[in-house]
C-alpha cells in the first residue's frame, strides 16, 4: 500500500514538473495575453533597472521580443538571492547557501550586465544616472528596483535590533549581497521559543505592517510552522508543548491575504488553533525592547501588548532612487511607487517606460509568481511599443500565495482581481501535500532554470 502511494506521489509530480506546473504560478499564464510571442527586428536600446527576479525574467523574454534591440541589465548584485527559499532555510529544510546563484550564471545571453546601482531616473530626457557609469540613455526602460525594508519606521527598532532582545524578522535580507541573515535568526528564534516553553508559558507577537508586503503567506508561515515545531513535528521533532505557547497575529490591514474567499478560508483555519489569536487593523508603532511592549496604532488608539518572542514584518517602500523621481506616483494609493498603468503596466505619464514586479507595490501582487506573469505581458507589450502600436497584452493581477500551514501541508493561494485564480480543479483552499512537495523540491530548480531564462 506504502509503496504504490510513493509511486503515485512520485508521477504526480513528475507530471506536474513536467507540465512546468509550479507554485510560482500555473503552467498557463493568467494574463491577458494572445500568446504570439510577438518579436519586432527595431534597432533601440532597452533598459531594464533591477536584476531581481523580475528584471531577469524580463531580460531573457525582451531578448526574444526585440532580436536587434541592445538590451542593458543594471543592477549592482553579484549574487541572485531566491528569496522564497528563505522560509525554509528558517525551518531547517534548505540551507542558506542554496538559495543563491551568481548573477552571470542566470545573465540571459546577449543581455549586458552593468554591476552598479541606479541613482537617479531623468525621464523627461529617457535617461538615468548610474553610480559608476554615470548617464545612461535608453529607448526604452524597464523599472524593476523591487521593494525595500523600512525596519527605521518603527520608533525603537531598526535592522540593529533584528536577532537581539528575542526579536526576528524573517524578511531580513540584501538583495545586492545575496545574503539572507533573516532565515539563520527565525532559526534560532524558534529554537529559542521551544527552550523556553519546556520551561513555562511563552507569548509569541507576530507584526504585520499597513504596508503592501512581499511574499504575503511569510508571517502565516512562521505563525503555523512554528506551532508544527512545538508540536513536535519538523526536522527538530521533540514533545508536544505547543499549548504553552500563545500566538497573537497582528496585521496592519483587515485581512489575512488579499483575496476574500482564501481569507476567509485562513481566518476559520487560525480560528481552529486555539492557543492562536489575531488582531487586524493594528499597525505596528514602536517597540520597547527591554520592556517587551509593542505599541501598535488601532484605528487612531495606541495599545501596547506585551511579548517573550517578537516576529516583526517590516513596513516596504520603493528604493529611494524610483520614490524620488519623476517615475513614482505622488498622490493616492500608490504614492512613491512605480505610477503605471497596472494592466499594461507602462507608465502614465512615460510612454517608453514600463514597471514589473515588487516596484509597483500592488497590496496583492508583491511576488515572484505576479512578477513572472507580468514579464509575459511586457514582452508582448513591448515588441509592440518598438512597432509603434497599441499594447495587446494585459495583466489582470494574478498572484500565488504559498501558505505552509504545517510540515508537509501548504495552500497554494493563487488568484486576482477577480478571486480565486486556481490552475488545478481543486479545492483551492485546501492544504494538500503535492503543493509542500513541488515547493520543497522543486520550486527552486525551476525558478533558476526556467522562470529566470523565461521559459514559463
Ligand atoms: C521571505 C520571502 C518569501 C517569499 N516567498 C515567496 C513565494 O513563496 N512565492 C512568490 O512568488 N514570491 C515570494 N516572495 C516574494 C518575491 O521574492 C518577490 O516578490 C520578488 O523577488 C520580486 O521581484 P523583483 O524583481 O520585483 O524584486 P527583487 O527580486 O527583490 O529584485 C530587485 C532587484 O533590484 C536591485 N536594485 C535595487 N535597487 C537598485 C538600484 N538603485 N539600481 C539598480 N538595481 C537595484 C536589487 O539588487 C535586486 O536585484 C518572497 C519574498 C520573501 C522576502
Amino acid at each position: 500500500m506504502k509503496r504504490s502511494f510513493d509511486a503515485d506521489r512520485r508521477e504526480a509530480l513528475k507530471k506536474l514538473a513536467v507540465g512546468g506546473t509550479l507554485a510560482f504560478g500555473g503552467s498557463l499564464p493568467a494574463a491577458e495575453t494572445k500568446l504570439s510571442m510577438p518579436s519586432s527586428k527595431k534597432r533601440a536600446r532597452i533598459v531594464i533597472a533591477g536584476g531581481g527576479t523580475a528584471g531577469m525574467a524580463v531580460a531573457s523574454r525582451i531578448r526574444r521580443a526585440a532580436p536587434n534591440a541592445e538590451i542593458v541589465l543594471i543592477s549592482p548584485n553579484d549574487m541572485h538571492l531566491y528569496q522564497p527559499g528563505q522560509v525554509f532555510a528558517a525551518v531547517g529544510l534548505y540551507r542558506d547557501s542554496d538559495n543563491v546563484q551568481p548573477t552571470p550564471s542566470i545573465l540571459p545571453d546577449g543581455v549586458r550586465w552593468l554591476k552598479e546601482s541606479v541613482l537617479f531616473f531623468d525621464p523627461e530626457s529617457s535617461s538615468l544616472k548610474c553610480d559608476r557609469s554615470g548617464k545612461i540613455v535608453y529607448d526604452f526602460l524597464i523599472v524593476a528596483l523591487g521593494c525595500e525594508y523600512d525596519y527605521e519606521a518603527i520608533d525603537g527598532l531598526g535592522i540593529s535590533a533584528i536577532g537581539r532582545n528575542s526579536i526576528a524578522s524573517l524578511y531580513l535580507n540584501d538583495t545586492v549581497k545575496g545574503s539572507a541573515k533573516g532565515s539563520e535568526i527565525t532559526r534560532k528564534w524558534f529554537g529559542d521559543i521551544r527552550e523556553s516553553a519546556d520551561k513555562g508559558s511563552v507569548k509569541v507577537l507576530l507584526s504585520d505592517p499597513a504596508t503592501p508586503v512581499k511574499g504575503e503567506g511569510v508571517s502565516l508561515d512562521i505563525l503555523f510552522l512554528c506551532n508544527d515545531m512545538l508540536k513536535g513535528r519538523g526536522p527538530r521533532k521533540g514533545a508536544d508543548i505547543h499549548s504553552k505557547v500563545k500566538f497573537t497575529l497582528a496585521k496592519g490591514s483587515d485581512t489575512l491575504i488579499g483575496c476574500r474567499g482564501y481569507d476567509k478560508a485562513l481566518k476559520k483555519r487560525v480560528a481552529a488553533e486555539n492557543n492562536f489569536s489575531t488582531l487586524f487593523s493594528h499597525e505596528l508603532q514602536s517597540v520597547d525592547v527591554d520592556r517587551k511592549v509593542a505599541t501598535f496604532s488601532a484605528g487612531g488608539v495606541r495599545k501596547e501588548v506585551s511579548y517573550d518572542f517578537l516576529h516583526v514584518t517590516p513596513p516596504m517602500r520603493a528604493p529611494d532612487a524610483l520614490r524620488d523621481s519623476p517615475l513614482a506616483a505622488y498622490e493616492g494609493e500608490h504614492t512613491g511607487w512605480f505610477d503605471g498603468d497596472e494592466r499594461t503596466l507602462r507608465h502614465k505619464t512615460y510612454p517608453n517606460v514600463f514597471g514589473i514586479g515588487d516596484i509597483l507595490g500592488r497590496r496583492s501582487g508583491m511576488s515572484g509568481a505576479a512578477a513572472r506573469d507580468q514579464a509575459i505581458v511586457m514582452q508582448d507589450n513591448i515588441a509592440a511599443a518598438l512597432e509603434d502600436k497599441p499594447l495587446p497584452a494585459k495583466y489582470l493581477g494574478y498572484t500565488a500565495v504559498p501558505v505552509r500551514t504545517r510540515f508537509g501541508r501548504e495552500i497554494l493561494a493563487e488568484y486576482d482581481r477577480n478571486g480565486f485564480d486556481p490552475t488545478f480543479p481543486l479545492d483551492p483552499t485546501e492544504p494538500r501535500w503535492i503543493w509542500w512537495e513541488m515547493d520543497l523540491h522543486l520550486m527552486r530548480w525551476v525558478y533558476f532554470n526556467l522562470i529566470m531564462r523565461g521559459m514559463m
